[in-house]
């Protein structure tokens, strides 16, 4: 497939001296782990900046972006590699459709992923949204039962349009920590991460601001109103993951198809019945019959076979 050759990275070559600086740093510390390749899988809702995203980490229009609605029904993987180091970023189509996750997005997406690592998952969504809903919950679950639970030991939240001007007079820093802790809980609680699974207080999140018309600093990096660069920051972030100590996801036919709750239960079905025919049914029938030989049979009964000496 095209989009699974592995070019050369020239992209790197289109940041801004101060940031090829810094990645070609970042990648150089990933090697020194013994890590020389990445997979970055990318999902979310549709139209919050995904495909946006790995184009800008890449550093070219690598994937289609659109203004009004996905413009890839399946997911897509770029590679590029340099100076011995190979990224592969896969962006996927997005999960919500009519109000609901589609089941087939997700399925092509499995599909997609069967027998590759996932290294990385980037979460993203916009910062210039107010609310979670529900919505959002059903995006978590829906990404925590594909890959389970463990693949947010992976993440990080992005979050896209953050060169925003805060609502109501709000400080930027304020709105930015209301804003990931409003998701960061819906995460928690959709990826079902308990009070007691630490990990779950430090899943990163990271600003991103794709558009064009982002400010600059006198390096022409792009920045956040606070001042940072944010790729190589959101690249320095993804690096942190990446050597946090836990286990990448290889995600297999098992890991796909296996028990999910509904199916987990069916098997169980014909073991319900044999224990019903032997543990339950066999000794009542058992007792019936043991009841039934040891009864006294009434008097009349006797009388109406002709078994009793008594006159009636
Ligand atoms: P996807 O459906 O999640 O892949 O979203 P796209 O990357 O296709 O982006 C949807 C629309 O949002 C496009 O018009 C993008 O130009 C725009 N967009 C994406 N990210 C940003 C961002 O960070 N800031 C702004 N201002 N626009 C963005
Ligand atoms: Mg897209």
């Amino acid at each position: 497939m095209a989009s699974q050759l592995i070019r050369e990275w020239t992209g790197i070559q289109q940041f801004p001296a101060a940031t090829q600086t810094k990645l070609l740093e970042l990648l150089g510390k990933l090697k020194q782990e013994n890590v020389s390749t990445l997979t970055i899988l990318v999902m979310g809702k549709g139209g919050i900046g995904k495909s946006s995203t790995v184009n800008s980490i890449i550093g070219e229009r690598a994937v289609a972006v659109s203004a009004f609605q996905s413009e890839i029904p399946r997911p897509v993987m770029v590679s590029r590699s340099t100076a011995g180091f190979t990224l592969n970023v896969i962006d996927t189509p997005g999960l919500i459709e009519g109000g609901y996750v589609n089941d087939q997005t997700l399925e092509n997406i499995k599909r997609f992923l069967v027998n590759k690592t996932i290294d990385i998952l980037l979460y993203v969504d916009r910062l210039d949204t107010y609310r979670v809903d529900n919505l959002d919950k059903q995006v978590v679950k829906a990404v925590t039962e594909s890959f389970g639970k463990e693949i947010w030991k992976r993440a990080l939240v992005v979050l896209t349009h953050a060169q925003l001007l805060p609502p109501d007079g709000l400080e930027y820093d304020v709105f930015f920590t209301g804003r990931s802790e409003a998701l960061l809980k819906v995460v928690r609680s959709g990826a079902k991460i308990k009070k007691q699974d630490t990990w779950g207080d430090a899943i990163p999140v990271a600003l991103v601001e794709n558009s064009g018309r982002c400010n600059k600093n006198e390096n022409i990096e792009k920045v956040l109103p606070c001042g940072t660069a944010w790729i190589p920051n959101l690249v320095k972030t993804i690096t942190e993951v990446a050597l946090n100590g836990s286990k990448p996801i290889l995600v297999n036919k098992k890991l796909i198809e296996g028990p999910n709750p509904d199916r987990r239960w069916k098997e169980f079905i014909p073991l319900v019945f044999a224990f019903q025919y032997f543990f339950i049914i066999k000794p009542l029938q058992r007792a019936i019959k043991n009841d039934m030989a040891r009864e006294t049979r009434p008097a009349w009964e006797l009388r109406d076979t002709g078994l009793s000496s008594r006159k009636f």
